[in-house]
C-alpha cells in the first residue's frame, strides 16, 4: 500500500467515526503535486481533485479526462475564460463581480446549462483571505441574485478559516466556534430555499482542522498535506514567486 493509500484510509476511518450516518467527500488538493499523485489519491478513495492555480492545473490535467476537478483558489477575471472550460466547478466565488464575470463568459460561449459554483465565505473575517463576510445579510443578498446569473447554479458554500496560532484549548475553541457558525449559516440558507442555490455542500476543513469541520457539518473536506505529505519548503516559495510574476 502506498503512503497516499494509507493516509486516505486513515482519514476515511476518522470520517466513519465522526460522521457514521453520512458521506463526507474527500477532496485531494493537488497544488504543487503531480498528476500521478492526484490519480493515486482518486484511486484510493478521494472523490474530487482541488486546484488553486489556473495555470498549474491547465498544465497538469490536460487532457482533463474523467477527473472531477474543482477550482478552489482566487480566480482573476482575466482567467475566467480558461477556468470555465477546464474545471467542473468553481468553489471559490469570492465576489459578486466574479460571479458576473463567469456568468458573462458562459453566456458568450452559449453554455447550455448552469455551471456549478460555490460561495466562498471568509469564516474568520481575516483581511488576508478573500470571501464573503460570514453573516446572514450578506449571504442572503448574494443568494437572491443567483437567479439573475442565468448560467450559474450555487451548489454549496466553501469556507476558509484562520490557522490556529497555537495548540491551546482557547484557540481550538475559537476556530470550532467559527466553524459551528458557518454550519448554521449554511443550513439556514439551505432552508430558505433560494432558486438556483440548492447549497447541498459545505466544503470546510483542511488537514489540521477537518475533524472540527466535520463536527460542524462539513460535507466535503479539502486535504493536501494530509494525503501527500508536507511539500518541500523551497518548492513552495518558488511556486509563490512564480505566481507573483504571472
Ligand atoms: C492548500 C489548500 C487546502 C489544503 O491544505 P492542507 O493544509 O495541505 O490540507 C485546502 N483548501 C485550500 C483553499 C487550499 O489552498
Amino acid at each position: 500500500m502506498s503512503d497516499i493509500d494509507s493516509r486516505i484510509q486513515h482519514i476515511q476511518a476518522n470520517l466513519n467515526v465522526l460522521a457514521p450516518d453520512r458521506t463526507v467527500k474527500i477532496m485531494a488538493v493537488t497544488k504543487t503535486r503531480s498528476r500521478e499523485e492526484g490519480t493515486l489519491a482518486l484511486a484510493a478513495g478521494a472523490a474530487l481533485i482541488g486546484e488553486n492555480r489556473v495555470q498549474e492545473s491547465l498544465a497538469k490535467w490536460v487532457p482533463k479526462a474523467d477527473v472531477p476537478l474543482h477550482f478552489i483558489g482566487h480566480l482573476q477575471t482575466n482567467k475566467v475564460k480558461y477556468a470555465i472550460r477546464h474545471f467542473d466547478a468553481i468553489d471559490s466565488i469570492d465576489s459578486e463581480k466574479l460571479a458576473t464575470a463567469i456568468d458573462d463568459c458562459l453566456h458568450a460561449i452559449r453554455y447550455p446549462n448552469r455551471f456549478p459554483v460555490m460561495l466562498q465565505v471568509n469564516g474568520g473575517r481575516e483581511s488576508s483571505k478573500s470571501g464573503f463576510e460570514p453573516d446572514a445579510a450578506t449571504l442572503r443578498r448574494v443568494l437572491m441574485r443567483a437567479e439573475e446569473w442565468q448560467h450559474l447554479i450555487f451548489t454549496g458554500i466553501m469556507a476558509v478559516f484562520p490557522r490556529p496560532t497555537d495548540n491551546s484549548f482557547g484557540e481550538t475553541q475559537r476556530i470550532r466556534h467559527l466553524m459551528k457558525e458557518i454550519g448554521e449559516l449554511w443550513r439556514m440558507c439551505q432552508l430558505e430555499g433560494y432558486p438556483w442555490a440548492p447549497l447541498g455542500d459545505l466544503s470546510m476543513g483542511m488537514t489540521h482542522d477537518y475533524e472540527w469541520a466535520v463536527e460542524a457539518g462539513a460535507t466535503m473536506i479539502r486535504i493536501g498535506s494530509g494525503i501527500f505529505g508536507s511539500p518541500p519548503i523551497v518548492e513552495e516559495s518558488r511556486e509563490a514567486n512564480k505566481e507573483g510574476l504571472i
